[in-house]
């Protein structure tokens, strides 16, 4: 099977007051030398990928980069090739070149239609901008183009994101992903006093995201993932099915011959040294632990069978299920997977399964 290729491109123009994410400012110097770096460390890998994953930071910005990087990566035939883009900067230029390129999937950072929300997020976009990028990119040929949008931010409510999936249905999107808004350490809303929709509004907007992209006919694959049939991402995928990806780029991880590393999050390590330095991240990579903890994440969860494979205990697991009502969950003696009620306390779910 193929691996996959991440490519970190770790450039903004400004930083969202939320995002934990590694980039620094953008300029076009230090572009030049990253672009020269990747292009240096994808010499070290004598692959052919099936999936190519640009992510930021807002790789959009290095589209002439990212052209020139794609013509040293060597693809299977039908790779998928995805670039991440904010409404901001993209353009018709820019996506018609990344089309050419061989680029077919384009990710919008969206967050949201509504414009107090976008504000409160501290997006540089308007909901006119987003639904402009979307359309644009459509035109220039791409027709796999998802969305990104925010659950819990500031002022939201249920009705302000069914009307935010109402108006993104109009759009030529097939793939959504909804993440929840996580207040993380060291960033300026850490610090900021914010008014948040309590735990019960949150609970209740991503449940109702879940109904309407499924009745828009979105079918949920992982906790925050949504696609018309056949448009999952590929390259995603990979990650949540413990298969193979190597990662460039500062911030960036790999599993790659069965070992789990990382870079560190510095850009000028990443530039001045010939190779990526990488750290080891765990010592039971591919393990049952690890398995389960990635395979519950998607709506088609685990199988019992490949989790004794990797080492687990079945007995120990069933035993642990009794501990967790059963609204949670669903088990037919070989597969397990959580419900989506089960998904908004995942975290404590697997706790409780792996301790
Ligand atoms: S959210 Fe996206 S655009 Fe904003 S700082 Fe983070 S990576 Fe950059």
């Amino acid at each position: 099977m193929s691996r996959g290729l991440y490519i970190h491109i770790p450039f903004c123009l400004s930083k969202c007051p939320y995002c934990d994410f590694y980039s620094v400012k953008y300029n076009c110097e230090t572009a030049e030398k990253y672009k020269d770096a990747v292009i240096r460390n994808l010499l070290c890998y004598n692959e052919k990928f099936d999936t190519v994953y640009f992510g930021g930071g807002t790789p959009v910005l290095l589209w002439k980069e990212i052209c020139e990087i794609l013509e040293h990566i060597s693809l299977e035939e039908n790779a998928e090739i995805t670039v991440e883009a904010n409404p901001c900067c993209s353009d018709k230029e820019n996506l018609t070149a990344l089309k050419k390129a061989g680029v077919n999937r384009i990710s919008f950072g969206i967050q949201s239609l509504n414009d107090k929300e976008l504000m409160a997020l501290g997006r540089r976009h308007d909901a006119k901008t987003a639904v402009k990028a979307v359309e644009t990119a459509y035109n220039c040929g791409f027709d796999n183009i998802s969305a990104d949008i925010m659950l819990g931010t500031q002022g939201q409510t249920v009705i302000s994101v069914e009307n935010t999936i109402n108006e993104l249905s109009l759009l030529p999107l097939c793939h959504i992903s909804a993440y929840m808004l996580k207040i993380e350490e060291n960033t300026p809303f850490a610090k900021m006093r914010l008014a948040l929709p309590d735990e019960e509004t949150v609970c209740d907007i991503y449940l109702s995201v879940v109904e309407q992209l499924e009745n828009i006919g979105m079918h949920q694959y992982e906790i925050s993932n949504f696609a018309v049939n056949g448009r999952e991402c590929r390259h995603n995928l990979k990650y949540w099915n413990c298969e193979e990806y190597v990662g460039i780029g500062p911030a960036a991880h790999s599993y790659y011959k069965s070992e789990r590393f990382f870079v560190d999050r510095n850009i000028d390590d990443f530039i001045n040294t010939e190779f990526q330095a990488t750290h080891k991240e765990t010592d039971l990579a591919g393990g049952c632990d690890e398995y389960a903890m990635l395979r519950l994440r998607l709506t088609q969860g685990l199988t019992l069978s490949e989790y004794v494979k990797r080492g687990g205990n079945a007995e120990a697991l069933e035993r642990k299920l009794s501990l967790i009502p059963q609204h949670f969950f669903r088990f037919n003696g070989e597969r397990l997977y959580l419900t989506p009620e089960g998904f908004l306390v995942s975290n404590s779910i697997i706790g409780t399964l792996l301790s």
